[in-house]
């Protein structure tokens, strides 16, 4: 009898859900032809098989090289009671802070996108009241100490009707950097609206909706012509000196193929700091998305900027190590007219030596001096021979001082996953948390599938069934006294059914 090989190279397990009832799924990691792919199996509906990544050198670079050690937040808001994802957050079995944490303070928008994760409208009039936005920043700071990144979401949050005083709030704690997504339609329409924002200094930048220069991907996916809107709100970034970040939501099929127009655009606009990349997660508002012909993979995307930028090249772009699955970035070293690629000479060695964990790296002391270190004129003996004998044989040499933030553009791939390639191993390394007027820290990823609005009643019955396996489970095997107490914690890794009994919440 002959045996068989199966088709592909078996590279691991981890977990998953399953697409239509959102249950915990072990999955198969498989590499065929050069990709990777997820195979998972659930009882009640059938076996799924999801491309995750087009490219499995690059998988295994994530997966094997840039790993670093998680970083904790300073503190954990929920217990392990029913099993991840269904704990968040952030749960003492998360495997990093947060490096972003969103706040969102309104549903209400002046769009109705046909594209929208938080399915946001005119119709939706809910402000968070000022006081409880207050008390969602302390929650922010009491896990982070100072926390890297607050982005301020919505809806729109420049509808807010007290936006100006959460800026002030915000600005009075100690917050690094200050984001606000917007879709950029105050700054275009109100002059006075930017001056305000500008009147807040350096540490606050605009994360603009930028999906295309194209008004059909315009109305595909927002439903509306905004090149002008766009082209204005630049002007007034442009005229009163306050940094961007344009954001492309990607679709494939519509706009992949402008990724390197994007870039080449916003190298041209003095206030532009860079380009963040997000194929679309389905969860949301998510009209005329179909899945196999429009997802996009992070490799995907990071062949696209090679090819597409004229700018950089695979090797610019790398995993970040706080979740490299889901993040990947590239930086440049941009001086008036010349832009020089920079990741390429950074190796892995460089970015996992660093002493936080970060996806904004220029603002990583550390990190930025050894970047600029690379780049100034007067360099040590020991740095030359270390790093500068491979550059200065493919650049000119670069007479910059002075380097600051407006000298670097960086490329950020953001892939939120969905209920179709959700890895919940990297998901446990997700750090773009959704923080709650209760405290908690939501993955990014887990509020859009799990606890969003109406999908906490899917999430409740979920529990529900746990609880009373768990409680099933429990009489055939009473609990062990030495194991109830331990959840995963520094040092401590004893997760257990009976230490999640314990916690279990009282039904
Ligand atoms: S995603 Fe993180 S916070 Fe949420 S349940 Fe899993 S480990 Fe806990
Ligand atoms: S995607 Fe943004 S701009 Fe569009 S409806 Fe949602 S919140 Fe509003």
């Amino acid at each position: 009898m002959s045996r068989k090989n199966r088709p592909y190279d078996f590279y691991d397990t981890t977990s998953s859900v399953c697409s239509t009832c959102l249950r915990q799924i072990e999955a198969k990691i498989l590499f065929k032809d050069g990709r990777v792919f997820m195979e998972k199996w659930c009882p009640a509906h059938g076996t799924e098989r999801v491309l995750m990544s087009e490219d499995v050198d690059y998988y295994r670079l994530g997966r094997e090289v840039y790993v670093k050690r998680p970083e904790m937040p300073e503190n954990f808001s929920t217990k392990m009671a029913f099993g991840c994802p269904y704990d968040c957050g952030l749960c003492p079995d998360h495997m990093q802070h947060s490096c972003l944490t969103v706040l969102e303070i309104t549903d209400h928008c002046n769009l109705r996108c046909p594209v929208c994760y938080a399915g946001s409208g005119p119709e939706r009039q809910t402000h968070k009241p000022l006081a409880v936005v207050e008390r969602m920043l302390d929650a922010v700071v009491r896990n982070e100490g100072e926390p890297d990144v607050l982005q301020i979401s919505g809806g729109e949050p420049t509808l807010h009707p007290e936006f100006f005083e959460i800026l002030d709030a915000a600005r009075a704690r100690p917050i690094r950097h200050l984001m606000i997504n917007t879709n950029g339609i105050r700054l275009a329409q109100e002059p006075d609206f930017a001056a305000r924002l500008a009147a807040y200094g350096k540490g606050i930048e605009i994360y603009l909706q930028f999906d295309s220069l194209r008004s059909e991907v315009h109305q595909a996916l927002r439903g509306a012509d905004l090149t002008r809107i766009r082209r204005e709100a630049l002007e007034a970034c442009n005229r009163h000196g306050i940094s961007v970040t344009l954001v492309m939501t990607l679709k494939r099929g519509l706009n992949d193929d402008e990724i390197g127009d994007v870039i080449r655009f916003g190298l041209t606009q003095l206030c532009v700091r860079g380009v963040t990349l997000q194929p679309i997660q389905d969860a949301g508002r998510n009209e005329d998305f179909d899945a196999a012909a429009n997802s996009l993979t992070v490799s995907g995307i990071r062949r696209r900027i090679a090819e597409q930028s004229g700018l950089f090249t695979l090797e610019d772009v790398v995993p970040v190590p706080c979740n490299p699955d889901t993040l990947a970035m590239a930086y440049a070293l941009r001086l008036g007219d010349s832009v020089t690629p920079l990741t390429r000479h950074l190796g892995p060695e460089v970015l996992l030596a660093g002493p936080s964990n970060t996806i904004v790296f220029e603002r990583d002391p550390a990190l930025k001096a050894q970047l600029f270190k690379l780049f100034s004129t007067n360099h040590s003996p020991e740095s030359q021979a270390n790093c500068l004998s491979d550059l200065l044989c493919c650049l000119p040499k670069i007479d910059a001082p002075a380097l600051s933030y407006e000298n670097v553009f960086r490329v950020l791939i953001v892939q939120f996953m969905d209920a179709r390639n959700l890895d919940i191993r990297a998901l446990k390394k997700s750090c773009i948390h959704m923080v709650q007027p209760d405290g908690r820290m939501i993955p990014f990823e887990a509020w859009n599938l799990f606890y969003r609005d109406e999908r906490s009643r899917l999430l409740e019955s979920i529990r529900d069934e746990i609880r009373a396996e768990t409680q099933a489970r429990l009489r055939f095997h009473p609990r062990l006294p030495e194991r109830a107490a331990a959840q995963t914690s520094n040092d401590t890794i004893v997760p257990t059914v009976a230490a999640a009994a314990s916690h279990l919440p009282a039904e």
